[in-house]
């Protein structure tokens, strides 16, 4: 398809950094891109790549060396990384954002965060206790005081990048209220074992904290967002990430898209290109009329939010919106390929489980929809994600 048929208003360094971080996803990223599902040492060895090529810092405040672009910025690094690789746009989501999280702690700055943006370590958040990420009505308590320092006890499952990382923010509530609680995974007590997992890269982190010992430097208050075991900021300033988990989503749909359209030119039947007939020709253009109303969806949401007037119901809707019209396109696109879609070296089958990931991870659908429909105040609604 011609280039850019279909553009945005993107300011000339937004442009500048699609136009980059698509040639990185490209040239080093696509060729490799399968082996991101077995192999933690590839998912590190490109974030040590995107380390250096400064993708880390694109949304980091200028005053500590970043690019300051904001959550457009970020929104648009993940996009093109995942039109290539949705795990490796997952491993950037996680070095790009998290250590914006240390900006808050001049200790955990000190220590991490010049390494993490350099993709020197790997850094992982680990949020979800077993009970549920967002429950916290039953969430254990994972600290208790001793002295000046706190010992956690608990588990955290599903931690992206946890088997490799060299550092873990645990968020966890103590006395009812959350907390961050920043620890070395080398540390005593600290085990993490593989989680295999259907897409989005190598096993999870299943990481269990028996006695670990964290002094209180190395400790946030995070009530501003659980607080008294309710979620505290439902307004869309606590939802940051979703915008990133649907430019994953929004880059899935467009990359497998765009795999699907030169399949349909090339490949023939009775002689003549799967692409010249007209009910394949309008499964595609309904697709990507789909894809273009949910980039609208999200980048309206991002640049609303960079012009500080993010809009809370519109921040919790993207994600569902999105999310699952890429699942959608997953699924059609790999109909559209015949067998050759479902085999796993074509490289088509993977779109399909990362795009289900996306309908889970950053909470789904449902619990978005509750927070939504707490926030419209309707009755007897309760918030049900960030
Ligand atoms: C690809 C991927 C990467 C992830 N990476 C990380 C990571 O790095 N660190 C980390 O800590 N976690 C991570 N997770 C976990 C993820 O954040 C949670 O799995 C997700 O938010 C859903 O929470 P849960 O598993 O606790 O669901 P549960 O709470 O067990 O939900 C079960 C079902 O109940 C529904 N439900 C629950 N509560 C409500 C509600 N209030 N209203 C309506 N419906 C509800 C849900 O929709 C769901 O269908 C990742 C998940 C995925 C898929």
């Amino acid at each position: 398809m011609k280039e850019g048929i279909l553009s945005r208003i993107l300011t000339a360094e937004q442009t500048e950094l699609r136009a980059r971080v698509r040639a990185f996803a490209r040239e080093v990223v696509g060729p490799r891109r399968l082996e991101a599902y077995e192999n933690p040492p590839f998912l590190m060895e490109m974030s040590r790549l995107m380390g250096g090529e400064g993708f880390f810092r694109t949304m980091v405040p200028k005053a500590l060396g970043g690019a300051e672009m904001g959550t457009m910025g970020g929104v648009l690094v993940v996009e093109e990384l995942a039109r290539e690789c949705p795990a490796i746009a997952i491993a950037a989501m996680n070095q790009m954002l998290f250590p914006l999280n240390m900006v808050m702690n001049p200790v955990v700055m000190e220590r991490w965060f010049e390494d993490a943006v350099a993709g020197r370590i790997f850094a992982a958040a680990a949020f979800t206790d077993p009970v549920g990420i967002a429950n916290y009505t039953e969430h254990p308590e994972i600290a208790e005081r001793d002295g000046d320092d706190y010992v956690l006890n608990g588990a955290r499952y599903y931690v992206t990048q946890g088997t490799f990382a060299d550092m873990l923010g645990v968020g966890g509530i103590f006395e009812n209220n959350m907390h961050m609680f920043w620890i070395d995974t080398s540390q005593s007590g600290v085990k993490v074992t593989p989680m295999p997992k259907m897409g989005v890269g190598a096993p999870w982190g299943c990481i269990e904290l028996t006695d670990v010992r964290v002094p209180a430097e190395l400790v946030d208050d995070l009530s501003s967002l659980v607080k008294d075991r309710e979620l505290a900021n439902i307004s869309g300033a606590g939802t940051a990430s979703t915008h990133f988990i649907t430019a994953m989503s929004l880059g899935i749909a467009d990359g497998v898209w765009e795999k699907t359209e030169a399949f349909l030119r090339q490949r023939t039947v009775r002689e003549r290109p799967l692409a010249s007939m007209q009910a394949l020709q309008h499964k595609l253009v309904r697709m990507k009329q789909n894809i273009e109303a949910g980039r609208s969806m999200l980048y309206d949401a991002a640049q609303l939010v960079d012009a500080g007037q993010g809009d809370s119901i519109m921040d919790h809707l993207v994600k569902p919106f999105v999310s699952e019209m890429a699942a959608d396109v997953a699924r059609e696109c790999a109909t559209l390929h015949g067998g050759r879609g479902y085999l796993h070296s074509a490289g088509i089958e993977v779109y399909v489980r990362d795009a289900m990931g996306c309908l889970i991870a950053e909470c789904t659908s449902e619990m978005h929809y509750s927070t939504v429909a707490s926030i419209m105040g309707l009755p007897g609604a309760e918030p049900g994600a960030f």
